[in-house]
């Protein structure tokens, strides 16, 4: 400006005030082009996306306003590349956790949703973002949970796309209004619960039945004393007794399960002679068959095993004394024991009873599940033998192999894995 004035001023001077003049207005003009280059510059500049491309050196007060313009811009760029990163790793969080977690708009659309929310609500990850959550998950019990507005309460649900699961969802709103719902899979705890309540049920039916018969005995015995014949008192009092030991039973093996699952993780190690264990289990089975079965024995392999003597001889008693009671009074029992080849030991009992139908078999070994109630009962089971034997097993790292056919006999081995076998120095 200062540089068009001057010179303007020496034309006047020198040449001619009109040729002065016609200096000034060309300086003007130039000047006026070139402010309005740099404004057009700064415009275009403006509208491209932010830190596309800075602006070039200029000179005078256009460097200044530049530089600044350059530097704001920087600053932004730096700025939103650390929240960026922040977002990232918020996301990158979300999406590593264990539960599900979904974001919802002020409408109630999906804005951000992670892998485990949808899979457990059956929605895809990037098709459905945008689409109201509701009109994707139309089961009427979780539509009326997140159209209520209370979510003072998780909600139970279960949805149709998973049958047989679980989910506890709860609504947590934020900022304006925006609700964020986390899904945790309980399908295990669920169906752990309902294994607790059936185990309450059917204990106190167990137990229910034999002291129902007690009071009644009692009872009648009370109301007539003096009229009951002595020989049916007698009688009473044995029935009551035998139920009274029904009891004892029940109750000895649901301490005897306790202890298994609530005592020391690893069994309280022997390293005892199992044929001399299997000779035991042996004689305890004629006791109890008092001669009603032929029971053979076949244990030659001599071996020593570590591991409870008395949890696995508990578990051998129980295979053997099922034998006795669900084979008929004539029939054949034979315990064996032998190492396999693979020098895994395997103990088995093998009946010529009534033998079990193939859909009963892999139920087996759940609490108080029997094939035949009232057969069970008369004999005197509680149901749990079984499940003793499986826990005894299981805690040994061994197996409970059962082979059977209705009317053709069962057989039970327990195979106990080869690193539990200490050979007997010779
Ligand atoms: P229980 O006390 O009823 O015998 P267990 O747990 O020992 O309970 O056995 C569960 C069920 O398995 C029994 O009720 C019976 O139906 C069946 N079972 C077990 N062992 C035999 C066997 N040797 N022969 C036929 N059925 C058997």
């Amino acid at each position: 400006m200062a540089l068009v004035a001057l010179v303007a001023a020496a034309c006047a001077v020198l040449i001619s005030p009109l040729t002065g003049s016609l200096v000034a207005g060309v300086g003007l003009l130039w000047m006026l082009f070139k402010q309005h280059a740099h404004l057009a510059r700064l415009v275009r500049w403006a509208h491209k996306p932010i830190g596309q491309e800075p602006l070039p050196q200029a000179t005078g007060l256009w460097d200044l306003i530049y530089s600044d313009l350059n530097r704001n811009v920087r600053q932004v760029m730096a700025e939103r590349a650390k929240l960026g990163a922040e977002l990232d790793r918020f996301r990158d969080a979300s999406q590593a956790m264990p539960d599900g977690v979904m974001y919802l708009s002020l409408t109630g659309a999906i804005e951000w949703i992670n892998r485990r929310a949808a899979e457990d609500l059956g929605l895809d990850l990037d098709r459905d973002r945008g689409a109201p959550v509701i009109n994707l998950v139309r089961q009427p019990d979780f539509v009326h949970y997140l159209e209520s507005g209370d979510y003072s309460e998780p909600f139970l649900f279960h949805p149709i796309r998973r049958p047989g699961a679980a989910l506890l969802v709860q609504v947590i709103t934020f900022g304006d209004g925006r609700r964020m719902v986390i899904s945790r899979d309980v399908t295990q705890i669920e169906k752990l619960e309902t294994m607790r309540r059936d185990f309450v049920a059917n204990v106190s039916h167990e137990l229910r039945t034999p002291l129902t018969v007690v009071s009644g005995f009692i009872e009648t015995v009370l109301d007539g004393l003096d009229d009951v014949p002595r020989e049916d008192v007698l009688r009473y009092l044995g029935m009551a007794h035998e139920q009274a030991a029904r009891m004892q039973r029940l109750i000895q093996d649901l301490l005897v399960l306790s202890a298994l699952e609530t005592g020391a993780p690893q069994p309280i190690e022997d390293v005892f002679d199992v044929v001399g264990l299997v000779r035991e289990v042996a004689r305890e089975t004629e006791a109890l068959s008092a001669g009603r079965h032929t029971i053979s024995v076949i244990a030659t392999d001599a071996c020593r095993v570590q591991g409870s003597a008395k949890e696995l001889h508990s578990a051998f008693a129980n295979l053997a004394s099922n034998a006795i009671r669900y084979s008929p009074s004539g029939g054949e029992i034979q315990l064996r024991w032998q190492l396999l080849a693979s020098g895994a030991g395997e103990f088995c009992v093998s009946d010529s009873g009534i033998g079990i139908a193939p859909e009963h078999i892999p139920r087996l070994t759940e609490r108080f599940y029997r094939v035949d109630r009232g057969r069970s009962r008369e004999t005197g089971g509680t149901g749990l033998g079984l499940a003793i034997v499986k826990h005894v097993l299981t805690r040994h790292q061994a197996e409970l192999k059962i082979t059977s056919a209705p009317g053709e006999g069962s057989c039970f081995c327990a195979v106990l894995p080869a690193r539990r076998m200490v050979p007997i120095a010779s």
